[in-house]
């Protein structure tokens, strides 16, 4: 037995480092060696390790007021709501913990839309395979995915999935309790996939020919990842639902659900709520960072970045024919489709003081945070480079 054996939940197992401080895109473990963060705590740290802005926003608040609850108004929620919907198709915004309970008001906002319209049968949320949307019993529903549902008991009742992409396969579930579609336009732990764009406009089509709504999970995609403010904008259209997390607080647990005027009309007084959703720690935090994310310069920063790390991984890709078998994503969420086990790859990389994470079948993760400059990038792709050839060798040994 271990000298002193852990009281954490075993649901996690994390490698050995301990990390004890952060700057920008480098963080330091408790050895005081360096790594270069090219996953950013899932595609949260947007703005990098303690940036000035976010670290001066949270501490100044802190010294003020942090929690009163939404029994009292909330001054810097008016002010946030008011930046994203000025920079969204939507009118309204609930601000959350995390990104499940994001997807959660999504997903009753979409039922409720109907039984305000007198249609309380409408409860079909369809979803993709492959989809992740959190851990709550309706976001691992909503996924469908066997792996995250196993055990927890019978699968809730209007939850369908269609394949990513399979506009077809999604008509055929669409009927008349159909409520809803749910959808991340990249989607990041199912292994780092694009939905093309037609595919999102025919689902906007689909959704307004029968009266359902739409819901864009953009925990992952948006907050600037792809070069855009939200991934759905490279296809030109917009849902009716949109939940967000991650990236938007920056590193400080935060989410929201932002919705049209229409979609949101069955969520009147009582029927949803929070404690400590958008409370003022949250909203100093959420309003800096999302002034830095809204910024012109930095989304033309990351289409720079992103598309010399697409053009390098693509690099890769053609170096290492029998390990990759293809690149995928978009912007700052990026991934490697390999033949084999991308963990042993991982573990290898970080011996070489670069992170990156995993997902999906075989896929190789990055998501560094946007502020990452060309030359961190040269060095995160050298690493994955020495990393491939070391391990083709081995694999012709
Ligand atoms: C991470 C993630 C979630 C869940 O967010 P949490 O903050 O972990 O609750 C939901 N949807 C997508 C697409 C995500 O990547």
């Amino acid at each position: 037995m271990p000298a002193t054996e852990s009281h954490l939940l075993p649901v996690y197992s994390p490698p050995e480092q301990l990390f004890v401080r952060g700057e920008g895109c480098w963080i330091w473990d408790d050895k005081g060696e360096r790594y270069l963060d090219c996953i950013a705590g899932i595609a949260v740290d947007a703005l990098g390790h303690a940036p000035p802005v976010l670290v001066k926003a949270l501490t100044e608040q802190a010294g003020k007021l942090w929690h009163t609850s939404n029994m009292f108004k909330i001054k810097g929620q008016e002010e946030l709501a008011a930046k994203y919907c000025a920079h969204s198709f939507a009118d309204v915004v609930f601000f959350t913990n995390s990104g499940t309970e994001a997807i959660e008001g999504s997903l009753k906002t979409v039922r409720k839309f109907h039984t305000a319209n007198g249609n309380p049968e409408r409860i079909d949320i369809i979803g993709f395979q492959g989809s992740f949307h959190g851990r709550s019993y309706a976001a691992i529903n909503a996924s469908g995915n066997p792996s995250y549902l196993e055990g927890f008991g019978p699968k809730l009742p209007g939850y369908l999935q269609a394949p990513f992409g399979d506009i077809e396969a999604v008509k055929k579930l669409v009927g008349p309790t159909t409520a809803g579609i749910i959808i991340e336009p990249v989607q990041g732990e199912g292994g780092v996939r694009a939905a093309p764009e037609a595919f999102l406009k025919a689902l906007r089509k689909l959704a307004d020919d029968n009266g359902f709504l739409l819901i864009f999970d953009e925990v992952q995609s948006g907050a600037g990842r792809t070069g855009k403010l939200w991934a759905h904008e490279w296809a030109g259209v917009t849902p009716d639902v949109m939940a967000v997390a991650k990236g938007v607080g920056g590193g400080f647990p935060m989410g929201a659900f932002l919705a049209t005027r229409e979609a949101a009309k069955g969520m009147v007084k009582g029927v949803h709520g929070t404690t400590f959703g958008g409370n003022p720690l949250a909203m100093a935090v959420g309003n800096a960072c999302f002034d830095e994310l809204s910024q012109p310069k930095l989304l033309e920063h990351v289409n720079v970045v992103a598309n010399r790390l697409g053009q390098a991984l693509e690099g890769v890709k053609d170096r290492h024919p029998n390990l990759v078998v293809e690149t995928r994503g978009r912007g700052l969420l990026r991934g490697l489709k390999l033949r084999i086990d991308p963990k042993p790859l991982q573990a290898k990389l970080r011996d070489r003081k670069v992170l990156v994470g995993v997902a999906g079948e075989n896929v190789l993760r990055m998501a560094p945070p946007l502020i990452i400059d060309e030359a961190q990038i040269s060095q995160a792709v050298d690493a994955i480079d020495a990393v491939f050839a070391e391990q083709m060798a081995e694999a012709g040994a």
